[in-house]
């Protein structure tokens, strides 16, 4: 096999960084095939774009019938069947069973693109430019969303990120020391500080890029409670929490929180593809006709699969109460026994969007290396590569996640025992 096209940093071919030294082939529910033949169980499903499964065979069929139907695939802002199930579909399966009132908007084909909206929206209703984000954050790669992204190797080189964005330590960066917002309650108050009042403040509720840091519910509620008075807007970037992967629809649900714009992508197309919208409350909607729009804005195909995998495993809670529930205990039951059993280890992250901290920083690279031989993928997260990162699908099967489970756990007291 030609190995120099794997090679990220030497190969012509600029490869996403993950560069896995094979050919996937096939994919099934949580297994992936090479062009060897060998599989693989997947706990990287596609970055969080895949929670329910390659080629979801309920998903598959209707999408297989639309494309097979003479209906329409690209539409621009047009309407169809598709886009306007897809949106009653979501206000009655989501929105209003959660006693949310949103407005939808499609603001481009990846998670970036919300973002991006969500920014320019915030600026556009408060008439403020300074937007504050968090430490070790990640909101996407095009410049708005670059600006706040904390990671700076990844902005460097774009020099002209935007001016006038912040970012403040996020829940727990100071070890074990809860940092609260009293000190930038005085900043906002005091009117000598020479800080500009943001127009919004960004935020994970887990941090999937950032190293898995999970806000605790206490934390968001007192940042909720401090934008809301100080007439900030909060926005939820759910883009790789969202869509069930924390164990509810939204990642927000669990601490009660209502954020004035949400960003969803990733998984909301059910079958990986590109997909996003951006919610915002109705009394935010400041847009003029075609002030932001673009090609490529919610396919048809793309609202069929949504809208059946809406249907199919967020109508009632079965699923969430279910399947849902049964893979994350066993995730979070596996990878505790190992935190307790290993030295200098701990677990990260909430629900599916969790993984292993090492305080070897070479360690989780190496079990990833490791795992890929044995079959499975795995990777990692964090500012130093630190932690070891699960998502696996929320369908994935029981024997097939019991056997990645168990690849882990061997590669972990190989690596470090
Ligand atoms: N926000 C978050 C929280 C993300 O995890 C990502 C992607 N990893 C993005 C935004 C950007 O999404 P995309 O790569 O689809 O542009």
């Amino acid at each position: 096999m030609d190995t120099e096209i794997f090679n990220t940093t030497e190969s012509e071919v600029r490869s996403y960084s993950r560069g896995w030294p094979t050919v996937f082939t096939k994919a099934s529910g949580s297994v992936m095939t090479d062009e060897q033949g060998k599989d693989y169980v997947d706990f990287f499903a596609g970055a969080g774009a895949l929670n329910y499964g390659h080629n979801n065979p309920e998903l598959r069929s209707e999408l297989v019938e639309y494309l097979t139907s003479d209906a329409l695939v690209h539409s621009l802002d047009m309407m169809t069947p598709s886009k306007r199930e897809f949106l009653q579909t979501f206000k009655d399966v989501i929105l209003e069973p959660r006693g949310l009132d949103y407005k939808v908007m499609f603001p481009g084909p990846t998670g970036t693109n919300t973002v991006e909206a969500a920014l320019k929206l915030a600026r556009k209703v408060t008439g403020r430019q300074h937007i504050l984000s968090f430490t070790n954050a990640f909101h996407g790669m095009t410049l708005g969303s670059l600006s706040v992204t904390g990671n700076s190797m990844k902005r460097k080189g774009a020099g002209m990120t935007l001016t006038n964005s912040s970012k403040i330590p996020y829940d727990d960066y100071f070890d074990g020391e809860t940092p609260d917002f009293l000190w930038l309650e005085r900043v906002l108050e005091d009117s000598g500080s020479g800080v500009d009042k943001p127009a919004a403040i960004i935020v994970e509720t887990v941090q999937g890029e950032g190293g898995l840091n999970a806000a605790r519910a206490e934390w968001l509620q007192e940042l909720r409670n401090l934008t809301a008075r100080h007439d900030i807007l909060l926005i939820v970037d759910d883009v790789q929490a969202g869509c069930g992967r924390t164990g509810s629809f939204f990642s927000f649900e669990e601490a009660g929180i209502t954020p004035d714009i949400v960003c969803v992508s990733k998984s909301i197309s059910g079958y990986g593809l590109p997909m996003a919208l951006t919610l915002f409350k109705p009394e935010l909607d400041v847009w003029a006709p075609g002030e932001h729009n673009g090609t490529f804005r919610g396919s048809n195909p793309g609202f069929v699969t949504a809208t059946a995998a809406l249907r199919r495993y967020w109508a009632d809670d079965s699923f969430q109460k279910g399947h849902l529930t049964q893979v994350i205990d066993t995730v979070q039951d596996a990878l505790t026994k190992i935190a307790i059993e290993v030295e200098g280890t701990s677990v990260k992250g909430r629900g599916l969007l969790t993984g292993l901290y090492f305080s070897d920083f070479d360690a989780a690279g190496k079990i990833a290396k490791k795992a890929f031989e044995k079959g499975l993928l795995v990777e990692t997260s964090g500012p130093e590569d630190e932690v070891l990162k699960l998502m696996p699908a929320m369908t994935i099967e029981l024997d097939v996640l019991e056997r990645g489970l168990k690849i882990l756990a061997d590669c972990v007291s190989e690596v470090t025992g």
